[in-house]
């Protein structure tokens, strides 16, 4: 860069003004001038997203398609605001999505499997709450679960994440403007414990309950907003994208986040919203490389369409980041990675198609069919004989397919090897872009992101407790 460019550049990235050269592959966010509150903020997590997910995923889109994923855009750039953030709970260096979840939304360190429940019976207001309260419309959008401990450690009080049911209640008690994802379960009379119809509750009391995409597509902001499209976790990107009778049924991550920023976007005193890539986690317990990197993806796409929302509107604070690393992934094969260009279907996919019933060679070719990998006749027999003892359950769950083997194998193929299967204590990477972001520190500790944002929107901070 000549001297006089780099100075112009500092100069207009020091007012907020920078600009971003052609623009090629950076999507539409430039920087745009920010007013001095964040009337707006969109907070967006890929729960569970170890660095080692974030470049992968940014790789498997350079390599495939030539472009970079837009949180990787972002920081190329170059004016970034960016840190490490700690994500610690009160009781555990490891903490648990319902933990960290908390620490953003009350302010206060909590012990794993707490929903802004204090170590001391503390009830901290949650963050959605408040901007509820002061005027704001507010919801969440989510893959896992709406009442899962992600979108709700943003909304509730609740000792413990499993009491999904109470949740769900406590939701229609709240008031929330739009929330979005899996789930729906928890709503129908039909699974509840307590056969309580809540699904007819949230429509007695003025809300639109839609069910699938078209209905989700059709909403148009008249009403508060119950979107539950699966009856648990909502489909991993790679088996949607694949099978055009899911793709038109279930919306995608970035699909619900353009749909509730449309919707919440309609206060003119403005909204707060968390959306979460919560499948990120999951396929990471799982050690699902293709489920993990598409859903990353699909996280990213919503990261875009978030960015470009706040570089039109300037009274936006956007937040990416995630709750902890899970799994730790990395590349250790590059001439491998290819393979996964192809892949259509996730690990959990395939494997629940397959049986003990099976020949090796209907395993091979069935896998090099879904994924493109050509697993070798010992490594399929070694497959086959995990399903033997698996059958005396009979079905296979989604959980109990051999997953762990299965990408200890898949290591071989895809260069993709994997540290563990369950959180890690790593500090993680956060970024924001908008008003409010000039004060984002290079390390800040989880919790204190409660404060930042409240301070970001011009409303009271709490004093912190630790
Ligand atoms: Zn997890």
């Amino acid at each position: 860069m000549k001297r006089r460019d780099f100075f112009n550049r500092s100069i207009l990235a020091s007012l907020g003004l920078g600009a971003l050269g052609t623009g090629v592959g950076y999507g539409n966010t430039r920087p745009g001038s920010f007013k001095s509150a964040a009337k707006n903020i969109i907070f967006l997590v890929s729960d569970g997203m170890s660095t080692g997910t974030l470049n992968m995923a940014d790789l498997l889109l350079r390599e495939k398609e030539g472009r970079k994923s837009r949180w990787v855009s972002y920081y190329q750039g170059g004016f970034a605001k960016r840190a490490l953030m700690d994500t610690a709970s009160s009781n555990s260096l490891v903490t648990d999505s319902a933990a960290a979840g908390s620490s953003w939304g009350c302010g206060m360190r909590v012990p794993n499997g707490s929903l802004n429940v204090g170590p001391n019976g503390e009830l901290p207001v949650p963050i959605l709450q408040k901007f509820k309260n002061a005027g704001k419309s507010v919801g969440c959008v989510t893959t896992v679960p709406i009442t899962h401990a992600t979108p709700a450690s943003f909304c509730v009080n609740e000792e413990s994440r499993s009491a999904m049911f109470d949740i769900a209640v406590k939701y229609l008690e709240m008031e929330f403007d739009v929330m979005m994802g899996g789930g729906k379960a928890l709503f129908d009379s039909k699974s509840r414990e307590d056969k309580r119809d809540l699904l007819g509750d949230f429509r007695n009391a003025g809300f639109s309950v839609a069910l699938d995409r078209a209905e989700m597509m059709a909403l148009n902001g008249e009403n508060p907003v119950l979107g539950v499209f699966s009856e648990g976790g909502m489909p991993y990107s790679v088996d949607r994208e694949n099978d055009p009778e899911i793709k038109n049924k279930v919306p995608s991550l970035a699909e619900m986040s353009k749909k509730a920023i449309a919707l919440l976007a309609q206060n003119p005193s403005g909204f707060a919203m968390q959306i979460e890539g919560g499948k990120v986690d999951w396929a990471a317990h799982a050690n699902d490389a293709p489920g993990l990197l598409y859903d990353q993806l699909d996280f990213d796409a919503a990261v875009g369409i978030a960015l470009d929302f706040a570089a039109k509107d300037g009274e936006t604070l956007v937040i990416m980041t995630t709750d902890h690393g899970n799994a730790n992934p990395g590349l250790f094969n590059g001439s491998k990675f290819g393979k996964l260009y192809t892949t259509s279907h996730s690990n959990e996919w395939v494997l629940s198609q397959l049986s003990a019933a099976n020949t090796p060679g209907q395993v091979t070719d069935f896998i090099e069919t879904y994924q493109g990998l050509k697993l070798k006749k010992e490594e399929a027999e070694v497959l086959l004989k995990s399903y033997e003892e698996l059958n005396d359950d009979g079905i296979y769950g989604s959980t109990k397919v051999p997953n762990h083997l299965f990408a200890q194998i898949q290591t071989n193929h895809t260069g993709i090897g994997w540290a563990g299967t369950g959180h890690s204590s790593d500090h993680v990477e956060l970024a924001m872009y908008g008003p409010g972001s000039e004060n984002l520190p290079a390390y800040i500790e989880n919790y204190k992101l409660h404060n930042f944002m409240l301070n970001a929107a011009q409303l009271p901070a709490m004093a912190y407790l630790g």
